[in-house]
């Protein structure tokens, strides 16, 4: 029987990246991987094949919508050919899995394919291609997450669908309606939007990224409205019947209306569940949280004292980098050392376009904390850079202590705020106030002096451009 320091059960991006710091600091490290490529979630059906395209059909808006502007004529039809860009779509996964195959290689990691479920605490079974049984000091259970689903619908993976099936569409839905207005549907039902679908976004609460501060909501709701896309906010879904082709969904309104909506595809993406499916937790005496959530302390320790856990199947945010973070700090936890997370610095991102960003408190939170704070608001609009490039929607918002000027959120919505929520992290990370982002040079003309601009305008609402 092999043994080893430490074996991982999942290689998305919490898995990986655990088992490349172990291996790093010298432990002895196998991963075990149900499916036959690395990179879990993220990389085979999440983050990366949604952003490539989400990137695909931009290039086709602009060049249908926006090149005109710019003086570039293309004569003809321009017209897209969706197997392709599927097919682009995929190669980029594959690509991006095969490094991580690279990197296991690389970092001498141990590879398993196969269902890993525990005997005991430091014994696991692998089911499937490299069927054997491993010996560990240590476990990290990195299992990742699987989509929710209502419990009055029937997906069929056809027409009644999650993110996975809608990433490879064979078609273009003629309408497409959406149940759940948060990070999946409205970055997926952007990139049919701009293909040509109808999109309908059927949302329970009274707006869409509910998570996320309110003016960021609003602002993204008018682009979605802007682009033809029908929101219907605070609607509850009652049933979803596949018929034939079509699909009927009824949902029903704030005064007690019962709505009906027609369309031929319907992507179900409220939500995501942990995934703990035939891991055999009870032999190794894991406990699990009444959300379906393997328990863990503040260490990722979970009731079994070698055993931890990371990523989607835990507490927090349901974030690939979240995930990545919390690999590298139970890779240095195993090693003896002392990592530390702050929770309330993990950026979230949704990749529409234009892009929404936020780090830290929400003007909700900090409202319900009762905590004094200062606003600097700044628009895109006003930033040669964004009227250069013809992106002028959205606005930075910055969030300062009215007392100490320390920054306690910054959101954003505009070109590459993605990127721009970086500078954000960095600052709050050093505990920044607004006014040392304001008094930092900020190259011109970037998107990135909006920054400046909102600290300014926290700091004694002195923007320069406004
Ligand atoms: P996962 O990536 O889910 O990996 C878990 C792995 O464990 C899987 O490969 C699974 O097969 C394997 N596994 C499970 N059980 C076993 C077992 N018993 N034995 C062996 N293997 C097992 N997050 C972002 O930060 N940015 C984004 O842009 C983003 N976009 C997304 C888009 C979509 C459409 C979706 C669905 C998600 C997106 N996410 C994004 C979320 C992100 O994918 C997850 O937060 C992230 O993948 C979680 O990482 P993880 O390592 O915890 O688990
Ligand atoms: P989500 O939690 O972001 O959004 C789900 C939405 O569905 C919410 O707005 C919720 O109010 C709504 N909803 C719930 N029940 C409903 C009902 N009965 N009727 C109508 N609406 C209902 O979940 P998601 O979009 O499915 O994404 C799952 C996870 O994947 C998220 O946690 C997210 O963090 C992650 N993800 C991240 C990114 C990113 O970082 N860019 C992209 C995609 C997914």
């Amino acid at each position: 029987m092999k043994s080893y320091d430490v074996a991982i059960i999942g290689s998305g991006p919490g898995g990986y990246v655990a088992a490349i710091r172990c291996a790093q600091l010298g432990m002895k490290t196998a991963i075990i991987e149900k499916y036959s490529t690395l990179g879990g979630t993220c990389l085979n059906v999440g983050c990366i094949p949604s952003k490539a395209l989400l990137s695909s059909s931009h290039h086709y808006e602009e060049a249908t919508k926006h090149f005109e502007d710019h003086g570039i004529e293309i004569p003809g039809d321009i017209k897209v050919n969706l197997e392709k860009m599927i097919g682009r779509k995929q190669a980029v996964v594959d690509q991006t899995t095969g490094g991580i195959d690279f990197l296991m290689k690389k970092n001498n990691i141990d590879v398993f394919e196969g269902l890993g479920s525990f005997i005991d605490a430091t014994h696991i079974k692998i089911e499937g291609k490299d069927a054997q049984e491993i010996e560990a000091k240590k476990v990290i259970i990195a299992t990742g997450s699987k989509p929710s689903n209502l419990p009055f619908i029937s997906l069929d993976k056809e027409r009644i669908i999650t993110s996975t099936e809608a990433l490879k569409l064979k078609e273009v839905p003629k309408h497409l309606i959406i149940i759940g207005g948060g990070v999946i549907g409205l970055e997926l039902g952007q990139v049919y939007r701009r293909l040509g679908a109808e999109v309908t976004v059927i949302e329970y609460m009274d707006r869409i990224i509910p998570t996320m501060d309110a003016g960021l909501s609003k602002e993204l709701n008018k682009v979605f409205k802007k682009a033809k896309c029908k929101m219907m906010l605070s609607h509850k879904v009652q049933s979803v019947e596949r018929k034939g082709d079509e699909v009927v969904v009824k949902a029903e309104n704030k005064k007690g209306e019962v709505v009906e909506f027609k369309g031929d595809y319907c992507l179900v993406s409220v939500g995501r569940k942990p995934y703990t499916e035939g891991l055999n937790l009870e032999a190794a005496g894991v406990k699990m949280n009444d959300r379906g959530q393997v328990e863990v302390n503040e260490h990722l320790q979970t009731s079994t004292s070698n055993i931890y856990a990371i990523g989607d199947v835990i507490k927090g945010a349901m974030l690939a980098h979240k995930a990545e973070e919390e690999g590298t700090f139970v890779a240095e936890t195993i090693a003896g050392q002392k990592p530390h997370i702050d929770y309330n610095l993990i950026p979230g991102v949704v990749y529409t376009w234009p892009e929404v960003a936020a780090v830290g408190k929400t003007e909700e939170e900090l409202k319900a904390d009762n905590v004094a704070y200062k606003v600097g608001q700044f628009p895109f609009r006003a930033l040669g850079r964004a009227r250069a490039s013809g992106d002028i929607e959205g606005f930075v918002k910055i969030l300062a202590d009215k007392t100490t000027d320390e920054v306690l959120g910054v959101h954003m919505i505009g070109a590459r705020c993605a990127d721009l929520i970086a500078e954000a992290v960095v600052s709050m990370e050093y505990r920044a106030s607004a006014e040392d982002i304001s008094r930092m040079s900020h190259a011109h003309p970037t998107f990135a002096e909006a920054v400046k601009e909102a600290a300014l305008a926290a700091t004694d609402n002195r923007a320069l451009h406004v």
